[in-house]
């Protein structure tokens, strides 16, 4: 009997916005869920395993794979930072029966919105103000000064377009932001 493909469930938030410890905590609890793992030409940071966490690109094998149309979508940030959604990936795992968790900015958000249609639920996580983003990206100790001020930058630009998702979470207390999820995650699951 043909497995029925499985969906798609898009988080996005501004970076700091504590999207990726929600994503985490997710596949660890869902066992038919499975991470897409990006493609990015920014380094790895201390912890982060290639294939894992990323699949850490050149800059050259990533215009490569633009070229080969591999990427379903991708973007441009921080001082030429490109990340793309990486198609061969996707595909083989929703047709094992998987539901897909991507984990991306607000623009690609949109774009696997537009790509998968009804088959996908995008959840936008909102930090309860700009400051205590700007607290959680300091305190994570990754961005240099300059980073950091282009992070927060993109960041307002990425909260004026929450309303575009199917659903807004507030993150002021991670157990309830990430029950809150876990319940829209589960019914879209079981629809
Ligand atoms: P970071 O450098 O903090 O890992 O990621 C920066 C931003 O890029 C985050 O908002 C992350 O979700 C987003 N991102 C990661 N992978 C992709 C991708 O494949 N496509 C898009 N559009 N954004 C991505």
């Amino acid at each position: 009997m043909a497995v029925k493909p499985g969906k798609v469930v898009v988080i996005t938030a501004p970076s700091g916005a504590g999207k990726t410890t929600i994503a985490k905590k997710l596949l660890n609890e869902i066992p038919k869920l499975v991470f897409s793992v990006s493609g990015t030409t920014r380094p790895p940071r201390s912890g982060e395993v290639h294939g894992k966490d990323y699949y850490f690109l050149s800059r050259k094998e990533f215009d490569r794979y633009i070229e080969e149309g591999e990427f379903i979508e991708w973007e441009e940030f921080y001082n030429g930072t490109r990340y793309g959604t990486l198609r061969s990936d996707v595909e083989s795992h929703r047709e094992k029966g998987y539901f897909v968790l991507f984990d991306v900015e607000v623009n690609g958000a949109v774009s696997l919105k537009n790509v998968f249609g009804s088959d996908c639920i995008t959840l936008f996580i909102k930090a309860p103000d700009l400051q205590t983003l700007e607290n959680r990206l300091k305190s994570r100790g990754t961005e240099s000064e300059q980073t950091l001020e282009l992070r927060l930058e993109r960041a307002k630009m990425e909260i004026e377009q929450a309303q575009k998702f199917d659903y807004v979470v507030v993150n002021d207390d991670f157990e309830k932001a990430y029950a809150r999820v876990k319940s829209i995650v589960d019914t879209f699951m079981n629809s």
